[in-house]
């Protein structure tokens, strides 16, 4: 797997925002993807205001705030993604549309990438099987809110590698 500095994120609502705050706050570059225009500018407006939140608790400097906010890319272009060395999907919670998505991904990233889902419920090893790589899909599930919760849970399918893990859970870390 290819060092990790952009990261594709697929679904801006509740967690999905989160998910982009916490990697752009941590220094990786973030494709942020939705379906709607409204979605993404819900999203950065969120992010804006939570990342101002964290300023005034003393978590980060103010200084920090527009830099985090530059490495956002808010795209409603999917094919963007094949930017990104991994992606994490956290659309709604429906087989369908996360198959149709991963099914997506699989085509969109590099080879190398790991494919992540931040699903709460769907089996890893059911979307793992949608594409071409299941050793690359895991479930990397966060808790919202997700700049508060330092918690992330990886979930391994069936077919998920050892690599694969490795890489997610040194991505989780960081
Ligand atoms: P949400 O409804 O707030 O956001 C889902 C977003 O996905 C929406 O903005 C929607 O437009 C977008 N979307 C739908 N189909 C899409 C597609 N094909 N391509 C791109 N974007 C698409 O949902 P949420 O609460 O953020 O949950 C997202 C995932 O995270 C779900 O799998 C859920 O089970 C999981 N999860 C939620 C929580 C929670 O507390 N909300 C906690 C842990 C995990």
């Amino acid at each position: 797997m290819a060092e990790i500095g952009t990261v594709g994120v697929v679904g801006a609502g509740t967690m999905g925002s989160g998910i982009a705050h916490v990697f752009a706050r941590a220094g990786f570059r973030v494709l942020l993807c939705d379906v709607e225009q409204r979605f993404l500018d819900r999203a950065v407006g969120l992010i804006r205001t939570n990342l101002g939140r964290e300023a005034a608790k003393g978590k980060l400097q103010e200084a920090e705030i527009e830099p985090a906010l530059a490495r956002i890319a808010p795209t409603l272009d999917r094919e963007a993604l094949g930017g990104a060395e991994f992606a994490i999907e956290a659309a709604s919670e429906r087989f369908d549309v996360k198959a149709e998505i991963f099914r997506a991904l699989d085509r969109i990233l590099p080879e190398s990438a790991v494919l992540g889902t931040n699903t709460s419920s769907i089996s890893i090893t059911r979307l793992g099987a949608e594409t071409r790589r299941p050793g690359q899909v895991i479930g990397m599930h966060f808790f919202n809110p997700v700049p508060v919760m330092a918690l992330v849970e990886i979930v391994r399918g069936l077919a998920t590698s050892d690599a694969a893990f490795a890489a997610v859970y040194a991505l989780a870390l960081r």
